[in-house]
């Protein structure tokens, strides 16, 4: 039985033991950003989802979170106070060093759970090419909605996709102290989004792929400050949400990544 979850808390020597252990480690690298989240979320909400979804995997697993950056990609946040951006390349440094580190202390796979969407370009970019270079088996995070056209037409209708109802309610179950309510009191949502965006939802009542609608959209997303006054995203008022609709979603996740790791540790 490993002594913690996190890296930073072994000793050398009880990591030593874990390796022992453990010939094919699971290395968790969480992944986020430092940017305004509205005027209710904290700003490190991002990290902090995806390091807490790390932890309960790490808790039901023999894997290991490595926190190796709190910063991610986020200069479309930049208009707002608060927003700490890392340059693409700084980031795909980072991934590429720590995962080249793990590989040389003999951990070959590595899960890199990713909370925020402008990192996904660049992480894809870094474990393509740490992958290989050290010859670790890289996986990312990515959801696959059941239902990838029911999910297409919900992110289309409502774009609740930063700071709004779904990642309030997230941030309500895991880390319901720093989340300020009583600023979204009456809160109408302050998007305003670009014609061409507006046009592309118009046209889900005809006989269009929602899912190429949204892929459509998403080249029309204006820096944040431009796209919303208040900094939440989307259609839906973030007063409504519940700690209880972020824990079943938590809950999905933790299941799903248990059961990919579990299905990893077959073919190992
Ligand atoms: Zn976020």
């Amino acid at each position: 039985m490993k002594k913690h979850n996190f890296l930073t808390e072994f000793t050398r020597a009880s990591l030593e033991d874990y390796l022992k252990d453990n010939p094919d480690p699971v290395a968790i690298i969480p992944i986020g950003s430092i940017e305004q989240h509205g005027p209710h979320l904290p700003l490190g909400t991002d990290t902090f989802a995806a390091t807490a979804l790390a932890e309960a995997v790490a808790q039901k697993t023999d894997a290991v979170v490595v926190p190796l950056c709190w910063p991610g990609v986020s200069e479309h946040h930049m208009g707002f106070k608060g927003t700490i951006t890392l340059k693409p390349d700084t980031l795909r440094a980072v991934l590429n060093d720590g995962i080249e580190s793990l590989s040389r202390h003999g951990f070959k796979r590595v899960l890199v759970i990713n909370g925020h969407g402008g990192n996904t370009q660049t992480m894809d970019y870094a474990i393509a090419e740490a992958g290989k270079k050290f010859g670790v088996a890289v996986q990312t995070n990515r959801a696959v909605p059941a239902d990838p056209a029911t999910s297409a037409r919900y992110s289309l209708q409502h774009f609740d996709v930063h700071a709004g109802q779904d990642e309030t309610s997230y941030m309500l179950h895991i880390k319901p102290e720093l989340v300020e309510m009583e600023r979204m009191q009456g809160f109408a949502p302050t998007a305003v989004f670009p014609p061409q965006m507006d046009k592309l939802r118009d046209m889900l009542s005809e006989n269009s792929d929602p899912s190429v609608l949204m892929q459509l959209a998403m080249a029309y997303v204006p820096p944040s400050h431009v796209l919303t006054s208040s900094g939440v995203w989307g259609k839906l008022s973030p007063e409504h949400s519940t700690a209880e609709a972020g824990r079943k979603s938590f809950e999905a996740n933790v299941e799903r990544l248990v059961k990919l790791i579990e299905l990893w540790d077959q073919v190992k």
